[in-house]
This record gives C-alpha cells, structure tokens and sequence, in this order.
C-alpha cells in the first residue's frame, strides 16, 4: 500500500506572507525581507492569488471545499525555519475528500492544505560538515500540500497517479510546466501486515518510482528472512539508490500546532464566488466527447498531453469528421507540434483543417495526409493534396514505364516470380515514399499480371 504527501510550488507573483517575488535566484538570501526572515515583530499577510489556487486544485481533484479556512504554527526547531515554526494548515485546510482517476484507478485525496516553503539547507559544503549554509530565498515560497489514501499498489501506479496529477494541475495553470522534475514528495509504504515507513523528500517522478521500487524490495526481504519491518522514517540517495533511515520523526501531535493569530480566518466560499474559475481537463475531455461522439478517455490523455492540441481538436472538429480530427491531431500534429514548439496553431489552423477535411470525404490516403502535415509544420503549407484516384493513376503509369523501358524485367520474373521485388523497390525510390509499399507491390503485381 503507498500514499502520498505532495508538495507542489504555486506559480503566484511574490511569496505566501510577503512582497518578496516568488521567483528563484543564483545569488543566495537575495529575494528576503523582515517577514521571510522570520525577525521578530515582523506581521505576515496572505496572498489571495495562493488560495484562489488552491481552490482550483481542489476543485480539480473533484474535494469538498470547507467553508472556513485558517492558518496554524506548526513548531520545530531547525535552521530552515528561523522563526521556530512554519505556517501552515491543520485543523482547516482548504479542503478534504477528493479523488483522481488514473487509468480507471481511483486514488483517494484526504485533504489539499496550502503551507510556506521553508529555506534551503545545505549540509555537504564544508569539508567535515562543520557547518550547513541556509539560503532564504525559498523561504515562504507558497505550496499547495496534497494528501492522498494508501490507494496505490505499485511504485509505477504511484509514477502513473502523480504523472496525471502535474498533468491536471497544469491544464488549470496551478502548476507550471517543468515541475515533474522538481515536484517534492513523502511516500509511505507497507506490504500486507507490515509496518509503514514514510520515505521523506524524493524529487522528481523518477526517483518517486526509484525510491518506492527500493523499499519494496528491502521489506519484501526482511519479509523472507521472518524479520520484522521497523516503523520509521527514511530518505532517499539519488546516486546510489538506496533509502536510508533517518532522524526519528516527531509524530504529528508531537509538533504543538497552535492558532495564528497574526492571520484572519478565511471564508473561502465568498473567494470562491468572486474568482474566475477554470474548467478542468476532465470536465473539458466530458465536454468534446459528448458534442463529437468521441471516445472520453481519448480526448483527455490528449488535452492532458497540450492544452493548446486539444482547442484545436474542438476547433477543427466542427467542421470535418471529429473521430479523423482526433485520429491525425493525436497522431501526426501531436509529434510534429513537439518537433516544431515554435509554430503557432493560429497560423496553421486552416492548413490542417483543409488536409483533414479532405480526408474525411475520402480521398486521400494515410502517406498522402502524413506527408501533408509535415509540410505544413515545416513551411506553413500544405501544397497540392493528390487524390487516391490521380496517385494511383500516377502509380500506374510509373509501372508501365519501367515495364516498357526495361522488357528483360519480365522475362526475368517469368523464370523468378521473386524479381518483382527489384519493380516494387524501384518505384519506392521513385515514389519517395508517397506510397505505402503494400499498396505498390500489389499495383505491380496487377500490371505485372496483365502482361504476362
Ligand atoms: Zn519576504
């Protein structure tokens, strides 16, 4: 069984409690001031930006919005925390009970809470770790914590839930792109009857699998070897791939969370009503699917991939087949439009809707729309459309040439039904792959036929 906590950095302007941009920087303790640096007699004040997001993560994992929010002091003493305690969120987090759906899996969401970064620790600086280095920059940078149920079975189901989580947040601009590589999570993970162990801070959707696939096997062993698994918590080395068991952690009562009272309590309904709220990838996908007839599942793996693919999926697919729209869009446009990220849909649109419209009549063939949409990637053209019938009239006369210009060919199938592979593999020289070479091989043969 595996759960996560997940912390997601908000793309707002400046920080949670302060004016100090939300942004990061080489030059350590450059992006500080009074209230980041937790001095004394310094007052935090809420950025709304950061709740109205987090309302929208809730939203997005289908969680019940409580109608009051407020703020606590979660205390412990460490050097990232200069004023002993963090602020962030327990008795009254945004909201609780929610699920996402993976790969028809649902995975349970206890709670969304919203919480300040707090500064980066650096240990291995000096030589005998005589000292640590801390840099404020990151300090009350805003996050959104997400909680999940022990609902995944796997470490790759784990990769798969929080792959399609970044994917959702994203769609709704909660996260920026990129943030698969940076996103931060606890896991925690127990075999049937085992103690759990909580792997704190993985990194990153490869070391998440990593991490998990580890500890999986080391309890699967202690497992065999009739050991008993220790209830503790551990951390993971990227380099060596491997969990370690680290400081003992306080367990959560132990931390002494306390009311801020430098905070306002929050009605988050009445933010609710006054903020612009985006429409979800899954009630967008629900949305095209029911106006196109399109299967729901297809649509939403493709808006999740580019949000940009699937508006102009809804676009093209008024006005031509929707299931060829979302068949080439899914296909040829998708790797073309990652190949070529600098061409803007809005000049182009009208090319694929031409090739794609043409080849909902039926008169094209795959090679001849897959050639299209390169072009048009490449030079903003589609040029001339040859239709199935003029291809295979062209196809034809390129046989009969060859034929004529080279009578020994036919003599030499005659004895060797095999030489007709050399006509078939001059052609596709010729043709430069306007043909696929099933369909030659049997217009050669055709031709071939009538004249023996
Ligand atoms: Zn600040």
């Amino acid at each position: 069984m595996i759960g996560l906590e997940i912390h997601v950095q908000l793309p707002t302007k400046s920080k949670l409690f302060c004016t100090c941009p939300n942004k990061t920087s080489d030059d350590p303790n450059s992006i500080v001031c009074p209230i980041c640096l937790g001095m004394p007699g310094s007052k935090p004040a809420t950025n709304r930006r950061a709740l109205e997001l987090a309302c929208i993560a809730a939203k997005t994992l289908h969680c019940r919005p409580l109608e009051k929010t407020w703020f606590s002091r979660k205390t412990y003493f460490y050097p990232d925390l200069a004023k002993d305690f963090q602020i962030t969120q327990f008795e009254a987090p945004i909201a609780i009970n929610g699920y996402l759906d993976v790969d028809g899996k649902r995975v349970g969401i206890s709670r969304v809470h919203v919480e300040e970064d707090p500064a980066r620790a650096v240990h291995d600086m000096a030589p005998h770790q005589e000292y640590s280095l801390i840099d404020y920059n990151r300090s009350g940078v805003p996050l959104i914590e997400i909680v999940t149920k022990p609902d995944m079975n796997s470490p790759a189901q784990a990769r798969d839930f929080l792959r399609m989580l970044l994917s959702e947040l994203r769609y709704v601009g909660v996260v920026v792109e990129g943030e698969d590589l940076k996103v931060r999570a606890d896991a925690n993970i127990s075999i049937e009857g085992g103690e759990r162990v909580e792997i704190k801070n993985i990194t990153g959707l490869r070391n998440l699998e990593r991490a998990l696939e580890f500890e999986e096997r080391r309890q699967l062993k202690l497992e065999k070897a009739h050991m008993s698994v220790k209830r503790e918590t551990r951390s993971f080395d990227e380099e060596k791939g491997v969990t370690i068991a680290s400081r003992e952690k306080e367990e959560e009562q132990e931390y002494g969370y306390i009311f801020e009272p430098d905070l306002p309590v929050y009605n988050l309904s009445s933010i609710v009503d006054k903020m612009a709220k985006p429409v979800t990838a899954s009630e967008k996908a629900q949305e095209i699917a029911k106006k196109f007839n399109l299967p729901e599942s297809d649509v939403r793996s493709l808006i999740l991939d580019s949000k940009p693919l699937g508006e102009l999926l809804e676009d093209i697919a008024q006005n031509v087949d929707p299931s060829r729209a979302l068949r080439w869009i899914s296909s040829v446009v998708k790797a073309e439009h990652y190949k070529h990220s600098e061409v803007s849909f809005s000049l182009i649109k009208s090319e694929i809707e031409r090739v794609i419209a043409a080849d909902s009549a039926g008169k094209l063939s795959d090679v001849v729309v897959k050639e299209a949409i390169k072009r048009i990637f490449e030079t903003g053209e589609a040029g001339e459309l040859t239709e199935i019938e003029e291809a295979e009239g062209e196809l034809e006369k390129m046989i009969s040439n060859i034929l004529e210009t080279e009578p020994n060919l036919l003599e030499e199938i005659r004895r060797q039904p095999k030489a007709i592979n050399s006509i078939v593999g001059k052609i596709i020289k010729q043709s430069k792959g306007r043909y696929d070479s099933k369909k030659i091989f049997e217009a050669v043969q055709k031709e071939v036929e009538k004249r023996l």
